[in-house]
């Protein structure tokens, strides 16, 4: 027989990988109860997080890393196979990575710059498109 139960919570997170757990850091930092899902049984979870190198992305220029994205992105005049929005909440938020890491107590975070000049202009934004790791990722 299934077990029943019931919570109540604002937030409902469904999975703790790391986008659950980003959500649920969030909106609890912001105040809210949070319930988190997982399917997974305690003792032995293994997510696509939990086994991730733990780099990510960390623009150190938003207008020249959305610039970047668009480029990659379009497909046509005023046409984008990621919507524009997006892409500019993409590179508000992910310049901030670094800082909120260290606000949750990540240390040795380390930014490298990949990318270069090319002979497409609208690609040399690239250099803003900056990669990081910290010492307790992977
Ligand atoms: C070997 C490897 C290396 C990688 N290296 C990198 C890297 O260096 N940098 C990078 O950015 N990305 C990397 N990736 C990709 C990255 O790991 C994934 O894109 C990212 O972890 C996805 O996170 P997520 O939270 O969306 O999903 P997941 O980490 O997969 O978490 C999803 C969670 O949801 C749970 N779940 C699923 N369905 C349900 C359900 N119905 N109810 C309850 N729970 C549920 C799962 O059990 C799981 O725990 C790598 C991936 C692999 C496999």
């Amino acid at each position: 027989m299934r077990n029943r139960w019931h919570m109540d919570a604002d937030v409902v997170v469904v999975g703790l990988g790391a986008a659950g757990a980003a959500a649920a850091i969030t909106a609890h930092d912001g105040g809210a109860r949070v319930l988190v899902l997982e399917k997974q049984e305690q003792e032995k979870v293994v997510s696509n997080s939990s086994m991730a190198g733990g780099s990510f992305i960390c623009p150190n220029d938003v207008r020249e890393s959305r610039r970047y994205m668009e480029s990659l992105c379009k497909v046509g005049a005023d046409l984008y196979w990621t919507d524009p929005d997006v892409l500019r909440t993409w590179a508000e938020y992910t310049s901030e990575n670094k800082e909120w890491i260290e606000g949750m107590g990540g240390t040795g975070v380390t930014l490298v710059r990949r990318g270069g000049n090319t002979n497409c202009p609208d690609m040399n934004q690239s250099t803003s498109i900056v990669r990081g790791t910290w010492e307790d990722s992977g």
